[in-house]
């Protein structure tokens, strides 16, 4: 196992250096990143996606790029224009509704990824559940006028009962993104008919077969989002996108750029608004470059142990 430290671009969910523990495997590495709040029952699933990656355990590709969104943070109008012009993707997805910012710093966001994007670009917003359900149904309607369109809105709301009913009252889709990943049921969103679209992130859901069958049972059309990984977490992403039967949506795969650094040599960064359906190849100056301080990594070894403990005692 190798522990890897890089610092964001941008604070993004409270994070500003992501931390990641490299597994090696018989066909290659597999990532293993939960974040660090994580205790080890929820980390656990994390660590059976980094197994099947490394013992090459993915099921095959139905096509060999998968269409990806750029990722605009809770930044000023002008930093998100440049984020999105920058990009050259045809979709943005908008983090709105951050702690200390008002609903109208959120409009003027949108208003400028709009211009950057243009009348047929795409936007999406996520508000990682921070609004009630009144609160929710007038900053959509708000914010839906402000972008000139939404094409959904994702986890407006914390639970899958409130999703369920802030998508009675609007008309832009509602995607379950929270109440799929942390759910005791995943599949209550399905029955309570919660959402228009699920996404999925291999890491939390305990890889690319798991999630292939949550894709196959839950009904939804399926956007495949990311953890912050580095391109070889973001490979068993584009993995699963890859092996969709159906892709009606742009992936939230293209985050290895809000990284300062990376642990390949060719990073799966888009280009023309799509990512190749590739394993990228590990670099190892770039391993020693991000090296994470050996007290991180006895944390790291101590938090895989207590995982793997926790496997045991399921099996026993
Ligand atoms: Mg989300």
């Amino acid at each position: 196992m190798r522990v890897v430290s890089i610092p964001m671009r941008t604070r993004f969910r409270g994070v500003t250096v992501r931390e990641a523990a490299l597994v090696e495997g018989p066909e290659g590495w597999g990532e293993w990143s939960p974040f660090l709040e994580y205790d080890a029952r929820v980390a656990e699933p994390w660590l059976r996606c980094a197994e099947e990656a490394a013992v090459g355990d993915w099921p095959a590709a139905v096509r060999d790029t998968v269409p990806v969104n750029v990722t605009v943070p809770a930044v000023d109008p002008a930093t998100a224009h440049a984020i999105v012009t920058r990009g050259g993707c045809r979709t943005a997805k908008v983090k709105v509704a951050e702690p200390g910012q008002v609903l109208a710093d959120d409009g003027a966001r949108l208003e400028a990824v709009r211009d950057a994007l243009g009348s047929d670009g795409r936007i999406r917003i996520d508000a990682n559940g921070a609004w009630s359900v009144d609160d929710a149904v007038a900053a959509i309607g708000a914010l839906d006028r402000a972008a000139g369109g939404l094409e959904y809105v994702e986890q407006p709301s914390p639970s899958v009962e409130d999703l369920a009913a802030v998508r009675r009252r609007v008309s832009v889709p509602i995607a379950a993104d929270e109440s799929i990943r942390r759910a005791e049921d995943p599949y209550r969103v399905r029955d309570l008919e919660a959402a228009d679209v699920a996404v999925l992130k291999v890491q939390p859901l305990g890889g690319v077969r798991a999630c292939l069958r949550i894709a196959e049972e839950i009904g939804l059309p399926v956007v495949v989002s990311s953890a912050l990984e580095t391109s070889v977490g973001i490979a068993a992403g584009v993995a699963l996108a890859a092996a969709l039967p159906e892709l009606p949506y742009a992936c939230g795969l293209a985050t290895v750029q809000l990284l300062t650094d990376d642990v390949v040599a060719d990073p799966l960064l888009p280009v023309d608004g799509a990512l190749p359906v590739l394993r990228p190849v590990i670099d190892a100056g770039a391993l020693d470059r991000v090296a994470a301080p050996s007290d991180r990594v006895a944390h790291w070894e101590a938090r895989l142990a207590e995982v793997r403990a926790l496997q045991q005692d399921g099996r026993s």
